[in-house]
Parts: C-alpha cells; sequence; structure tokens
C-alpha cells in the first residue's frame, strides 16, 4: 500500500534497535508529511555521521572528528582521553559506549575508559581471541595505569569477561577490582532476586563506627 521509497524508509527504520515494524512506519510517514523540515536536517546529520563521529582511537568512546582535521590525520581522540584533569592511572572497563555513560552519570569515576565493544559468548561465538585484551594491556602499559575496575555487567557474559580479564591482568601488576552490584538504591530486599542479594551480602563492606 505505501509507495516503494517509503516502504525502503520503513524496512530502514525497522532495523534501529528498539524500533519494531509498526513504529517504523509511524516514523516514516511522519517524516513523508509533517516532519519534512525534520527529513532534510536528519538526512544531512545521517550522511555525514561517519565522517564526524569515530570511535576514539585509545578507549572506544565516541569522538566528534575535528573539522579541520586531515582525513588520514592523527587518531581521533574523545573528550575523555582527552581531559589532562582525568587520572591516568585509573581504568575502568565497560563492555559499550552507553555504560560508559551510565558511569560517567554516577560522577563515581575519576579516571578513564577503556571500551571492550563484546562480551565473552562461547554460544554466540565470541571467544578470549575476540576480545580486544592486547589493545587493552597495550593502553595499561602506555599509560603506565596502576588500578583496573573491571565494570562488565553482571551477567553470566560479564561475570566471564571480568573473569578472564582478571586473569589476563594479573600478571600486570596493576591492582583489579570488579564493581560491586546489589540491591538497588531504594529497593526492598524482599524483592531482590537471589543473585543480586548473595552478590551483595559477599560483596559487604565494613561499616566504620563513626
Ligand atoms: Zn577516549
Amino acid at each position: 500500500m505505501l509507495p516503494g521509497r517509503l516502504r525502503v524508509l520503513v524496512q530502514l527504520l525497522a532495523r534501529l534497535p528498539g524500533v519494531g515494524e509498526k513504529t517504523a512506519q509511524r516514523y516514516a510517514l511522519y517524516l513523508a508529511s509533517e516532519g519534512a523540515a525534520l527529513a532534510t536536517d536528519l538526512g544531512s546529520e545521517l550522511s555525514s555521521l561517519r565522517d564526524r563521529v569515530r570511535p576514539c582511537a585509545r578507549c572506544g568512546n565516541l569522538a566528534e572528528v575535528s573539522p579541520d582535521a586531515q582525513p588520514a590525520a592523527a587518531e581521533t581522540i574523545c573528550s575523555i582521553c582527552a581531559d589532562g584533569r582525568r587520572d591516568p592511572t585509573l581504568l575502568c572497563v565497560v563492555f559499550r559506549v552507553q555504560d560508559l555513560l551510565a558511569v560517567e552519570r554516577s560522577g563515581a569515576m575519576r579516571g578513564r575508559y577503556f571500551v571492550l565493544g563484546r562480551l565473552l559468548s562461547p554460544l554466540d561465538g565470541v571467544g578470549p581471541d575476540e576480545l580486544p585484551t592486547g589493545r587493552l594491556v597495550e593502553r595499561i602499559r602506555t599509560d603506565s595505569v596502576t588500578e583496573v575496575i573491571l565494570a562488565t555487567p553482571p551477567s553470566v557474559d560479564g561475570e566471564a569477561t571480568a573473569l578472564l580479564l582478571a586473569q589476563e591482568l594479573t600478571p600486570l601488576g596493576v591492582r583489579l577490582s570488579r564493581i560491586a552490584s546489589g540491591v538497588p538504591h531504594g529497593g526492598d530486599l524482599e524483592f531482590s532476586d537471589q543473585i543480586t542479594l548473595g552478590r551483595a551480602i559477599s560483596g559487604r563492606r565494613h561499616v566504620e563506627p563513626r
């Protein structure tokens, strides 16, 4: 029923995470009718996205390419890696850029990051060789990192990845820690699942009387 071009647009939009066929159709119809100005803006942003935004060469976070950079020029560095006030000896290892942003929002991280991009997942064909362990080790050496926080998600794959990285990084003599995970703030113990609560108990901290 839809014109061919619009069907193509629906198919493209439906490939975005979290967008189903129906939502894609709603977006396409809007862009083709009252959202025409938005369609033009989106089009120009999207067509230059790959040239303007790239993964940071040091950490994998997304970074804006400076407008006057030569195409084959020096590596693209993100704002966190370029920030001299950050502690270069403290490195937080995360799975995805979304996780980096979440840790950043907490305001608790004064060091820098390393984005893995994938987790160990034998069932999906991701083995130890597919992890960027070599680049991580190189980063630790180059920046003289002394402490690494393994902030992979508290899932089966996230835990397996943290365990593997801990084994690989131990010989480097860095201080290794795993993020504590436990009961969510404002959460009720009664409704915590047993893995979460078990981890909250085993990751308990000593309480100092004031
Ligand atoms: Zn960076």
